[in-house]
């Protein structure tokens, strides 16, 4: 009679969340995520999975994003036949995720084709299809039976759309057990979403992210102010404005701010684009969920405005609109990737990283590695397509805006728990922001801190 946990990604950095808990001889996988940053590792990693496909018998999921989903249906074309359970909302949104993926991988295996090279996609629509056959959608706040002895129940996270606290209950007879996993624990007072809800008191085994353990976000009371500061500090002799961001969350969340800053009259009419059919479609799918909005937002579509659809901003749909975007020189451009690591957003970075009155906006995290990570670091040239270019546009930063709490609001939200949790695993961030985080924790009087390592397994109960 055994509970354990096993920590097969997003251990010591952030991307392939994938955590294993055992419960005698059954195996939960929380979380399915892609491995991201450099390429070659990043394919390896996601080709060959960390663990026997067929030996997983539930997958739970906390929440759409890729890095959290991305190779889901790779664990089902190499054997899993279970369920995968997730909120409504993340089932929504994995469909146009998964598919997404799949589509940049079919399209990348064309290119390479061309170039000669044989490269098999992880994963295709086929497979994508297969998968969303085995996701069971949950509501907030309502338990359910993963396995016998295992029930879990959602609680909002406050991160994207769908996104969850999992917290899982297990009984197998001999032991009971409360662990709770906070997934991408989100913040308060973000735009859209309700605010995430706070761990359950009564957690014994707590699993938590922490991005950004070694940093706060700053006071941005006034986050709409920051945008508009910038957006006019940058855009005043002309140039554009482009933001690189995740088509999900981070993209509509840039909408609504300017959509409000123009409604205010505080920015001129400027033209908007959003350039990543991802956004265009889960934009969509966001309208659809207004049952998951906050107050503020569902009073602003009673009063029949829209967040998301107003004047002035346009959803770029086929290839051609998109190239027609590289002749439009004001304006702002919001296009994923958000770490500019693939996607349309390069092609507008290409046209606007040499010019000197561009300016790329980050408005979300960037993972070790990425080229995202570059530009904020201040790489004078960086490579696109595999081509050199002088960064000569300037390249601002926003912190406030991340869907991450940063570590005083995590202390803020389960700090008081310290003193009874009986184990704390520390996942989901870099090096330092992971050790870093679990030092304040231990500061704060939690024992048993653990900040695993790949493959590294914990056992809880024995
Ligand atoms: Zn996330």
């Amino acid at each position: 009679m055994t509970i354990a946990m096993q920590f097969l990604g997003a251990a010591r950095y952030t991307t392939g969340s994938k955590h294993l808990l055992e419960v005698n001889d059954k195996r939960i996988l929380l979380d399915c995520g892609m491995v991201q940053g450099p390429r070659k590792i990043a394919e390896r990693a996601n080709r060959n999975l960390p663990l026997e496909a067929g030996s997983v018998d539930a997958v739970v999921l906390s929440h759409a994003h890729i890095d959290h989903s991305g190779v889901l249906p790779r664990l089902v074309k190499l054997g899993f036949g279970g369920p995968i359970h997730c909120t409504d909302g993340t089932e929504s949104l994995i469909e146009l995720l998964l598919a997404d993926s799949a589509y940049i991988q079919g399209s990348d295996a064309r290119h390479l084709k061309k170039r000669g090279i044989d490269y098999e996609p992880l994963y295709d629509q086929d497979d994508v299809e297969v998968t969303m056959r085995q996701v069971v959608g949950h509501p907030y706040h309502k338990s359910f039976e993963v396995l016998p002895g295992v029930q879990v129940t959602f609680l909002d996270a406050g991160h994207i759309l769908g996104s969850a606290l999992v917290v899982l209950d297990v009984d197998d007879g001999k032991h009971k057990l409360r662990i709770t996993f906070t997934g991408d624990h989100g913040r308060k007072e973000l735009p859209i979403l309700r605010d995430v809800e706070p761990v359950p008191d009564d957690t014994d085994v707590l699993i938590t992210e922490s991005t950004y353990g070694d940093r706060l976000h700053g006071d941005h009371p006034d986050m709409e102010n920051e945008l508009a500061r910038i957006i006019m500090d940058e855009l005043d002799d002309g140039g554009r404005l482009l933001i690189p961001a995740f088509s999900v969350g981070r993209t509509q969340n840039v909408v609504l701010f300017l959509g409000n800053l123009i409604e205010q009259g505080r920015l001129p009419k400027l033209p908007i684009w959003v350039d990543s059919p991802l956004a265009r479609r889960s934009t969509k799918v966001m309208a659809k969920h207004a049952d998951y909005f906050d107050k503020e937002t569902r009073a602003m579509l009673a009063s029949g405005r829209s967040p998301f659809f107003f004047d002035g901003v346009t959803y770029v749909g086929d290839a051609t609109e998109s190239k027609a975007l590289n002749d439009q020189r004001e304006g702002i451009i919001i296009s994923a990737s958000g770490m500019l690591e693939g996607g349309r957003v390069l092609h507008h970075l290409k046209r606007t990283v040499g010019e000197r009155r561009d300016c790329v906006l980050m408005v979300g995290y960037q993972a070790e590695g990425t080229l995202g990570r570059k530009l904020i670091d201040g790489y004078d040239r960086v490579k696109i397509y595999g081509q050199k270019y002088d960064v000569r546009c300037n390249i601002r930063s926003m912190g406030g805006l991340s869907a991450h709490a940063d570590w005083r609001e995590m202390i803020d939200s389960y700090g008081h728990l310290g003193k009874q949790l009986e184990t704390t695993f520390v996942v989901h961030g870099e090096e330092r922001p992971a050790l870093t985080h679990a030092d304040r924790l231990e500061g704060h009087g939690f024992k048993n801190v653990i900040v695993p390592v790949k493959h590294q397994r914990v056992v809880i109960r024995d």
